[in-house]
């Protein structure tokens, strides 16, 4: 059994809003290929509101300072990304118990991304973060760990630049949203990046 502590929080937190601020540029370089150039400022302002809000949500149940959090980004992100980041989020804090196993993480994990692809009326294969979550899950269901989980995800999100995007802002471009990395993609697999390295620090 595994239960996240509120320090473990705020780590997670601090460490997720610090690389979303260094990647900000990359991710709106990524969003003004096939977008609006816009992504990164959009992250950057809901994880810089979640970190100011830390301590607040650290006194809160694991479940309930993710349901915060999630709210908190549908709030401040923007975009077509913060409903969706947000709505992760959320549902992980809805049905995340205080103490999980991984079989109770996989099923929260599963039913956040299953939120977010209703949310977005989008599923795996149209160049978006969808095209992250899912292979993540898979790999979680696998029983993958956490370091393999996030190398993961970092070929998923490489693996949408040749995609034709079918949904959100860059299917609008058609054909010449081929050949650049979905912005949406590269954030996930950031986070899941920064997740697994500090998971990976844990006794
Ligand atoms: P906007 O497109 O409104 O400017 P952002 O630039 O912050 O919002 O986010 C764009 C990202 O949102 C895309 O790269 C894609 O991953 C994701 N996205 C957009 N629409 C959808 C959708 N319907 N389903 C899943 N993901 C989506
Ligand atoms: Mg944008």
């Amino acid at each position: 059994m595994t239960r996240l502590s509120s320090d473990d929080f705020r780590a997670l937190v601090t460490a997720m809003a610090s690389a979303v601020a260094d990647n900000a540029e990359r991710l709106t370089e990524l969003d003004r290929a096939i977008g609006d150039g816009d992504h990164g400022a959009n992250m950057q302002r809901g994880f810089d509101a979640v970190a100011a809000d830390l301590d607040t949500l650290a006194a809160k149940p694991l479940p309930e300072a993710l349901k915060a959090a999630g709210m908190k980004l549908v709030m401040t992100v923007g975009g077509a990304s913060g409903p969706l980041v947000g709505t992760f989020f959320m549902t992980l804090g809805k049905e995340l118990p205080e103490e999980f196993d991984r079989a109770g993480f996989t099923e929260a994990f599963s039913k956040a991304v299953a939120a977010v692809a209703a949310r977005g009326k989008s599923h795996q294969g149209q160049k978006t973060l969808l095209d992250v979550l899912f292979p993540m899950q898979a790999a979680l269901e696998d029983g993958k760990s956490v370091g393999e989980i996030a190398t993961i995800a970092g070929q998923a999100a490489e693996a949408t630049i040749p995609i034709l995007a079918t949904r959100g802002r860059a299917s609008f471009l058609g054909e010449r949203s081929i050949g650049h990395m979905d912005p949406g993609a590269a954030s996930v697999a950031l986070l899941a990046s920064v997740a697994a390295s500090m998971l990976e620090q844990q006794p």
